[in-house]
């Protein structure tokens, strides 16, 4: 077992980050932080297309962006409002080995927004592969999920939505909902599987290697 330390330890660097940052938060938060663990608020109906929800889908859009994210829930960025994003953009799809592209069933989705969603599975039919979260930073495991999944919300401009996922976009989906309902990838893995995704560059850098809260 590991030396726990607590957060006092890095007291020091945070005081001099200036003032306490409000959300709707520019970075992802981490597992822990209790947010993340809450039942999300509905956004109410007159709300929708208001400024305030607008700021909330505008700074997701940033921020999953910015971490070349596949998904973000308003929970990681600090906001406990039933709202997530997702995508998969061809640039991203084009980093993808073909035979995982295949395997997994990857498809270009365009960047989607969903206010108020519910879920439905389709096909109960279930998938594992290694799933992972920005909220656990720098690691991965195996996770179960539904091969298909109709989600119904409203998007950005207030209208109401319904789509179809399957495959690897049924995945993202399923990961964002549960977010919304305090849930993480960590309540559902097979936990033996659960690997930091870093490490062989800890072995390969003599264990001199520092995990980036924020990209580069
Ligand atoms: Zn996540």
């Amino acid at each position: 077992m590991g030396v726990l330390r607590n957060g006092l330890n890095w007291y020091a660097k945070i005081s001099r980050c200036g003032a306490k940052p409000i959300p709707p938060y520019e970075h992802v938060v981490q597992i822990g932080d209790p947010i993340l663990r809450r039942v999300c608020e509905p956004v109410p109906q007159n709300e929708i297309k208001n400024e305030k929800t607008i700021k909330i889908i505008n700074k997701l859009h940033y921020v999953v962006d910015k971490y070349n994210s596949l998904g973000m829930s308003a929970p990681q960025i600090g906001i406990n409002s039933r709202i997530f994003v997702m995508k998969y953009t061809a640039k991203q799809v084009a980093c993808v080995p073909p035979e995982i592209i295949r395997q997994r069933d990857i498809k270009i989705v365009p960047f989607t927004v969903f206010i108020n969603p519910t879920l439905k599975v389709v096909d109960y039919k279930k998938v594992i592969y290694p799933e992972a979260c920005e909220s656990v930073k720098s690691f991965v495991a195996d996770v179960a999920r539904y091969n298909e999944v109709e989600i119904k919300g409203y998007n950005a401009e207030g209208e109401a939505v319904s789509e179809r996922f399957k495959g690897w976009s049924a995945r993202i989906a399923q990961h964002e909902m549960d977010h919304l309902d305090g849930k993480l990838y960590t309540d559902i893995m097979d936990r033996k599987s659960l690997s930091c995704s870093c490490w062989e560059e800890v072995n390969l850098s003599r264990g001199k290697i520092n995990i980036p809260f924020t990209p580069e």
